[in-house]
């Protein structure tokens, strides 16, 4: 089969091994786990990994991506806050939502009411992270509001950090979702079955066993498809971290300069760029651009070839100190990290292929 370029290489039994890995390590905590779809766009052969690897219930950010998702059968939760513009299909394509707002709880309520159905939500608390959430001290007040609805059911608190604020959980924030737990259980008399405690850069405190008694959900997308941890970057023991390789050709092989000659204006997103002297260096440059990756989030391969930098739809690397002889028309590949996993899947320029053997290079 003749491949087309840049493309990603999805290795299928690699995913189906992380989340058994995941689920196995989680389930033993008596934490369940929300496999999170969104960095890949809900693609149906990895999600159908995901499910391979014996997780049941699975999250993604956006109701397009459920949608397409809803003939699967397992528990489908929509974890960003809903929008109250799209109120009629989370109640249809979701079977929980998580939400911080009560307008549009209320806006849940009245769609639910119409379609006949009852709805379940977490209501999200921020513990510090600055992104979504009631505050705590306003948590006690929404909960009474929302058991009012009776097209609602109230199935848990969650909360999510270090996504925006890179606040790390720890036994203190993630222990005041149990406190709160506990507070709602005394003053409303109501239990709350799920307790979410975020997403993959919890999965350490599974690892180290600092979680505390009562966080019984995490939302893994990266820890699945990576293999790691995110407060720290770490591998999950037993999982790969090469599942998806992405690869590009070369179009252009040079010795050149690594100083651009000239005055230095702008580059093509507005920096001012600075360069190091290295003398020359054998360029090349590969046919793929901030269109579709993060640069700075590339990983390559061939850890003898450096990054230079890249424009909308170049990207230049330094090739000097490779071991392999290349030219025009060879292939580079590259381990990605989260940001560029997402940029790359989302893009449509790039091709993406899906392996069902299992390759086993490079065991992490
Ligand atoms: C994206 C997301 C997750 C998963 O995050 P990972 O770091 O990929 O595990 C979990 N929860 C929410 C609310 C999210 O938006």
């Amino acid at each position: 089969m003749r491949k087309e370029y840049p493309c990603i290489d999805v290795n299928l039994p690699k995913i189906t091994h992380n989340a058994k890995q995941i689920l196995s390590l989680c389930n033993k905590k008596g934490i369940d786990v929300v496999g999170v779809t969104k960095v890949f766009c809900a693609e149906s052969l990895i999600v159908q990994a995901i499910l391979d690897g014996g997780v049941t219930h699975i999250g993604d950010s956006r109701i397009q991506n459920l949608k397409k998702m809803s003939n699967l059968n397992c528990r489908k939760t929509l974890l960003r806050i809903s929008m109250e513009s799209e109120a009629e299909e989370v109640i249809r394509y979701s079977d929980i939502s998580l939400n911080s707002e009560l307008d549009t709880i209320k806006t849940l309520a009245k769609a639910a009411k119409n379609l006949d159905k009852k709805h379940n939500i977490i209501l999200m608390v921020d513990v510090g992270d600055l992104r979504e959430g009631v505050l705590e001290e306003d948590v006690v007040a929404v909960v009474k509001e929302i058991l009012k609805l009776d097209s609602i059911s109230l199935i848990g608190l969650g909360t999510n950090v270090t996504c925006y604020g890179g606040v790390l959980p720890d036994k203190d924030n993630l222990g005041k979702l149990i406190r709160l737990k506990n507070e709602i259980k005394d003053l409303c008399n109501i239990e709350l079955p799920i307790i979410s405690g975020g997403n993959s850069s919890s999965l350490y405190m599974v690892m180290d066993n600092t979680m505390p008694e009562g966080v019984n959900q995490l939302r893994v997308g990266e820890g699945i498809v990576l293999g790691r941890e995110t407060s720290f970057g770490k591998l999950i023991p037993g999982c790969y971290d090469d599942a998806f390789i992405l690869s590009g050709e070369i179009v252009e092989i040079k010795n050149k300069p690594t100083v651009p000659k000239g005055k230095i204006g702008m580059d093509a997103f507005g920096q001012k760029p600075s360069f190091e002297d290295k003398g020359i260096r054998k360029r090349a440059i590969v046919a793929i651009g901030r269109q579709d990756i993060k640069v700075d989030g590339l990983i390559p391969l061939d850890n003898n070839i450096s990054i230079f930098g890249a424009s909308s739809d170049h990207l230049i690397l330094d090739v000097t100190d490779s071991t392999k002889p290349l030219r025009v028309g060879d292939i580079i590949d590259f381990k990605m990290d989260y940001g560029c996993l997402l940029a790359a899947m989302t893009s449509f320029y790039v091709k993406k292929y899906y392996e069902e053997e299992l390759a086993v290079a490079s065991m992490s």
